[in-house]
């Protein structure tokens, strides 16, 4: 549930209500806007009426969440989320774009990659530095050393670093790294390793599982929300189907309903999602229209040689020209992208 406060409600009548929902065992999250205090309050729907909180001074009104996610529904918030990376705004006005390779392969490929990227107006640098492969004997990820090279290309280019963390075991190396700690597809219902995550302090990128539902996806962020973490930004990257000419299949219906359903900022990686480099593109320009608030992009400056994901990646050029196309979607969206004027 969710007790909006009056608009001039006072310190000690927002306080009566802190404490009495405390008494009757509720978790609190507050939200302290700067119109209005809202208070989030999870527990035992049945004692409400017995609160008569709606008769208290500076109460304004009682509202319900009716879904099982609570933190992070549209009702919880007043407008959207915005998640400052820096000096980023991820939600806001400008779309932004983090681009990279799959993985870290060597520090040339990865400052190479991310001057690409920057001269293209991309503001984030993604690669993985420990990898979540499928076979045990593909490319696993150059560990701590992928990650000093992350940093000294942050140093180079400005851009943010996002990375992903696989294991709690590796979160306190990872995070002194990271800008913004990514959860990939197969780690979205760990739920162990979501608390932990989110108690890094940090922003966290969470990518929706191959397989799950947008309802499951949002009990995922709840989590992390529920753990005092809202710097949460959603991504869509394909969920399984019977499809099969692509990777997965790119659900672009999730970016307005999630949307809908949840303040959180939504971006879209269409490069998993397709997993095929000349489809990026298009379904890249689709996300933007379909209101996405940023994009994850595979690009190698050899897509030929890469050592994971080469075939969805692209180079330098085809990188550019989806930069110059995201560009006039953006403008006709009514917002900015990245670094690109
Ligand atoms: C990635 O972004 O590096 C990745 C492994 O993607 P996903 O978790 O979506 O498969
Ligand atoms: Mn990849």
């Amino acid at each position: 549930m969710i007790v909006v406060m009056a608009h001039k409600a006072s310190e000690i009548e927002i306080d009566r209500v802190l404490v009495k929902l405390k008494e009757a065992g509720f978790q609190i999250h507050l939200s302290q806007g700067v119109e209005r205090t809202v208070i989030g309050a999870i527990g035992d729907k049945t004692r409400l009426r017995d609160l008569a909180l709606e008769a208290m001074q500076g109460v304004e009104k009682v509202v319900p969440i009716l879904q099982p996610y609570k933190l992070v529904s549209s009702a919880y918030m007043d407008g959207p989320t915005v998640v400052k990376v820096g000096d980023l705004e991820i939600g806001g006005d400008t779309i932004h774009v983090m681009a990279g390779p799959c993985a870290v392969e060597s520090r040339e490929q990865l400052l190479e990659s991310a001057e690409i990227v920057r001269r293209s107006g991309a503001t984030l640098l993604r690669g993985g530095a420990f990898k979540p492969r499928t076979s045990p004997y593909s490319f696993q990820g150059l560990e701590q050393k992928g990650l000093e090279f992350l940093a000294e290309a942050r140093e180079k280019t400005g851009l943010r670093i996002v990375t992903e963390v696989l294991d709690p075991r590796f979160l306190e190396l990872v995070a002194e790294y990271a800008d913004v700690l990514q959860i990939g597809a197969r780690n979205m219902q760990n739920f162990f390793l979501l608390r932990e995550v989110a108690r890094a302090g940090k922003p966290i990128l969470l990518k929706r599982g191959p397989s799950s539902t947008i309802e499951e996806w949002l009990l995922a962020a709840e989590y992390i929300l529920a753990e005092g973490n809202r710097d949460v930004i959603l991504c869509e990257r394909g969920i399984r189907t019977f499809e099969d000419y692509t990777r997965n299949t790119l659900d672009l219906t999730a970016v307005p309903v999630v949307k809908y359903l949840s303040h959180l900022p939504v971006i879209v990686d269409p490069s998993h999602a397709i997993g095929k480099w000349r489809f990026v593109e298009p379904m890249a320009r689709a996300a933007i229209a379909a209101g996405a608030d940023g994009l994850m992009v595979e690009v190698h400056p050899h897509p030929e040689e890469a050592l994971c994901d080469g075939p969805q990646s692209l180079n330098g050029d085809n990188f550019n020209l989806l930069m110059t196309k995201l560009h006039d979607v953006a403008g006709v969206m009514g917002r900015k992208l990245g670094n690109r004027s």
